[in-house]
């Protein structure tokens, strides 16, 4: 199978985030909230990621949206394949790129063309343009002393793309029109609006900007059920119109499901599975993505499957286990489960599922991280 086309990959990212008390506000303690993700992102398709609240989803999304800095590791946006065949060679190679100064010239080079955390001011400001995120929240991301025009507008105004008001305002209707709020509306403000025709206005404003790949921050969980359908059949109609690559971070499966292409499970800061939606729905292969999916209503009693009562809490993320991440909380741990941490790598794949049937792009490598796939 050929190589897909990649809109982003990310290299063993990291994140934490300081945690501080007493009086003082002295950093006692730090959170691990990604712990080496490394992940693409096929163009053109959409990936979810799922996992329960507190896994990491939303600070990867804000991660790789240049929202929150990043700790450690590396994230390639849009970069060309042979530059990013090149870095792939460097990083998982022997020496990490670091085994001459050439090598580490070369990927110092690499992160300053296409990481967008080590890019220039200005060309970061560029580029953030084409990576855009919508956020959950409708109510709390719009400013309320705004009006819809200057809601659309600001990002635009922000990277001079017009000269004058009038040019501007008709661009910002032809938006709302494509997002589906009557562009006469130009003069209301966001307290006017209903949820939906809201978390519209936040797609119309993402959409001005002309992004590649937006981020889908759990975009319908505040909105009625049957708003969330309007609003999930928008993003595909918008997708195919814009050419969009969306990540699609969510926790309800059953959306996942309707809506997604590829799926990635996030345990822990940690993704423990990857793979079309039917590969990971129809034969999921990790522990935990067998519990998440047991406990997904099936519609058709005869696809009923048991349900898997995972014991235990999350770990926090102040004290993440060693070894494997799910090992507590597992029913088939071993020992090696406990002092290694499984690798995320290539694992089956059902025959005849390539994807097709998905959007455009190619489907992604099939991946678990779990001993019980090791080979030998
Ligand atoms: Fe369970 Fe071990 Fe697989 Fe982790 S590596 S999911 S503990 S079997």
């Amino acid at each position: 199978m050929s190589e897909p086309a990649v809109i982003l990959e990310t290299f063993d990212l990291t994140k934490t985030f300081p945690i501080r008390g007493g009086l003082l506000r002295r950093q006692i303690a730090e959170a691990q909230v990604l712990n080496g993700i490394s992940i693409q992102v096929p163009k053109g398709r959409i990936l979810s990621i799922v996992g329960e609240s507190g896994c990491g989803k939303t600070t990867f999304g804000r991660v790789v949206t240049g929202l929150y800095p990043m700790s450690g590791g590396a994230c390639l946006f849009d970069a060309p394949p042979e530059d990013l065949r090149r870095f792939r060679e460097l990083w998982h190679g022997e020496g990490r790129g670091e085994n001459s100064p050439r090598d580490r010239q070369a990927v110092s080079n690499l992160r300053g063309k296409y990481d967008f955390h080590k890019l220039s001011r200005n060309e970061r400001k560029r580029r953030c343009r084409e990576n855009q995120m919508v956020f959950q929240d409708p109510y709390g991301s719009l400013n309320p002393r705004f009006t819809v025009q200057d809601i659309v507008a600001e990002g635009l105004r922000i990277h001079k793309v017009f000269d004058n008001r009038k040019e501007e305002q008709e661009f910002v209707q032809s938006i709302l029109e494509r997002s589906g709020i009557d562009p006469a509306a130009i003069h209301r403000y966001p307290h006017e609006f209903s949820g939906g025709q809201r978390q519209r206005l936040g797609i119309a404003r993402v959409l001005a900007l002309h992004p590649k790949l937006v981020v889908l921050d759990e975009p319908v969980s505040a909105l009625d059920v049957s708003v969330q359908i309007q609003i999930i059949d928008l993003f595909r109609e918008l997708k195919s119109q814009f050419d969009l690559t969306y990540i699609f971070i969510a926790h309800d499966l059953a959306v996942v499901d309707y809506f997604t292409d590829d799926v990635a499970v996030m345990y822990l800061g940690h993704i423990v599975e990857y793979g079309t939606k039917h590969e990971v729905n129809g034969n999921p292969l990790h522990p935990y993505t067998q519990a998440l999916i047991s406990a997904v209503p099936a519609h058709n009693p005869a696809l009923r499957r048991k349900r898997i009562r995972l014991s235990g809490e999350v770990p926090s993320a102040t004290s993440v286990p060693k070894g494997c991440p799910f090992h507590t909380r597992c029913s088939h741990v071993m020992d090696i489960c406990r002092e290694q941490k499984p690798p995320l790598r290539p694992a089956l794949r059902l025959s005849g599922d390539n994807g097709a049937g998905g959007s455009a792009g190619e489907s992604p490598i099939r991946q678990a991280a779990c001993w019980l796939y090791a080979e030998g």
